[in-house]
């Protein structure tokens, strides 16, 4: 006999912040691809604030814009790293950034989760709402929604949510380029 499941039919693979705050960490880790610094002053990280809707206490100085660039190894290591890994860094960054999970509604956003106060400093509330989002992901055993882009040379990140588990590029052009060198590949045997 099989329990009936409170579960039906097709549902997203996470919670809809969880998936924003999936891609807002990736896009955080790629900001500092290849030495080529994106995040380079202030109005780069207002920017960054804006496009991915992050509200809270900002401090708008080269202090606040550093502890965001340095979050990005530790996040990328997140990709980088096996489960067990990337658990520990999970662990350590919603210890050290006293995560505590409330349901909060607000700015026309339904009900999400903020495990920070909105005072927390803005490279802490990223730390720990980027932990949330990968506790989610390997709560589900789907860590391996987390690639580095397959591209020779390339070290972006991804966020592989398609629906038959298939991206392994960047949309940086490394699929194309990977196709054609396949084809002269295949060409020249
Ligand atoms: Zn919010
Ligand atoms: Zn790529």
């Amino acid at each position: 006999m099989t329990l009936p499941s409170p579960l039906k039919g097709v549902k997203l693979l996470f919670a809809h912040d969880t998936e924003i705050a999936l891609a807002s960490a990736a896009a955080l880790v790629n900001s500092g691809r290849d030495g080529t610094e994106q995040l380079a002053g202030v109005a780069d990280l207002d920017a960054f604030v804006a496009l991915w809707g992050w509200t809270g206490s900002r401090t708008r100085d080269r202090a606040e814009l550093d502890a965001v660039r340095d979050l990005r190894t530790r996040l990328r290591a997140v990709w980088e790293s096996d489960e067990d890994g990337a658990v520990e860094i999970v662990n350590a960054l919603l210890r050290e950034g006293s995560a505590l999970p409330q349901l909060v509604r607000h700015d026309g956003w339904d009900y999400h989760v903020h495990a920070t106060s909105s005072e927390a400093p803005l490279a802490d509330r990223i730390a720990v709402d980027d932990a949330m989002a990968f506790f989610d992901v390997i709560r589900n055993t789907q860590l391996d929604r987390l690639p580095v882009c397959a591209g020779e040379d390339c070290s972006d990140v991804l966020v592989d949510l398609s629906k038959n588990h298939s991206r392994r590029f960047c949309d940086r052009g490394c699929g194309n380029r990977a196709n054609v060198a396949a084809y002269r590949a295949r060409r020249r045997s």
